[in-house]
């Protein structure tokens, strides 16, 4: 089996910014070339974790430390894994001064209750040897004072690897500016599903993800018959009709690949080898 990686760095505004554009490209491929060394010499799990864990290490992703704040100037972050071979699903939601949330999640994996909140995901990092940190830096600060600390830009990625396992993999600070306590759609299995048959991970509008129910949707359609193509263009058909705003990337057991946003940017890439790296989605 032929390992095949997929990763994005958020559903965005379609920004002008050509430099910043080709800042975000130039990071997203370096990113997929580390990971997929990962993916070729462990597992899909493995790979999907590090791939988010260097995004949320790199300021220009909304995950880590540097994410957007919540409206009362606290940096809370969600995080989830889902492990497709065993269907099974770990997350942490609303986790202050912790540095990679995604790392808490891939632990949570492997406990009797996988999805913890708040203070509840802090003690479990804290007693899992993680150092408390703080998450906030002043970039993110000064655009919490001036109100403007509003976007997407959540990361995620989904891997094959040769064994034919699955996995998916998210990280977000949120919208920003929230009320505070909001739980991001990124803690949820609606935003990252994966399978024994697909793997797919989401961006974008949270509550409009949640209502669209949109990972699993589509991981769904895919178990009915539906190429992952296929529940890929009739998903995203309906969540156009319904002007929601999100985005998506999977990939399926055979090793195809799909993708689909209703924002106007959403910066993604992947690699089915080590010589090339493909980049789209502006
Ligand atoms: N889905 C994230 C949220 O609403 C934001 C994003 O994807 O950029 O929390």
């Amino acid at each position: 089996m032929k390992p095949v990686l997929i990763i994005h760095g958020g559903a965005g505004d379609g920004s002008k910014n050509k430099a910043r554009i080709a800042r975000i490209k130039r990071k997203i491929a370096r990113i997929l070339k580390r990971s997929y060394r990962i993916l070729s010499d462990q597992n899909a799990l493995e790979a999907v974790t590090y791939a988010v864990r260097m995004m949320e290490d790199d300021r220009e992703f909304n995950a880590g430390r540097g994410s957007y704040l919540q409206a009362d100037g606290h940096a809370r972050l969600s995080a989830s894994v889902m492990d497709g071979s065993r269907e099974r699903f770990a997350a942490v939601i609303n986790l202050e001064n912790i540095k990679n949330p995604i790392l808490t999640a891939q632990l949570l994996l492997n406990e009797k209750f996988r999805v913890l909140a708040g203070q509840g995901a802090f003690r479990f990092a804290r007693k899992k040897g993680f150092r408390a940190v703080e998450m906030r830096t002043s970039r993110s600060i000064k655009r919490w004072k001036k109100a403007k600390d509003k976007g997407c830009d959540t990361v995620g990625a989904c891997a094959l690897d040769r064994f034919g396992n699955l996995a998916s993999a998210t990280s977000t600070g949120g919208r920003g500016m929230e009320f505070p306590g909001r739980v991001s759609d990124s803690g949820m299995p609606i935003a990252n599903y994966a399978t024994a048959g697909c793997a797919v991970c989401a961006t974008g509008f949270g509550e409009q993800i949640i209502d669209e129910g949109l990972a699993v949707k589509i991981a769904v359609r895919y178990q009915d018959g539906h190429s992952l193509k296929q529940a890929f263009k009739k998903t995203f058909r309906e969540v156009r009709l319904k002007k929601r705003s999100m985005g998506a990337i999977g990939v399926d057991r055979k090793g195809k690949i799909a993708a689909g946003f209703t924002n106007p940017s959403m910066i993604y890439g992947w690699k089915k080898n080590h010589s090339r790296t493909f980049l789209a989605g502006i």
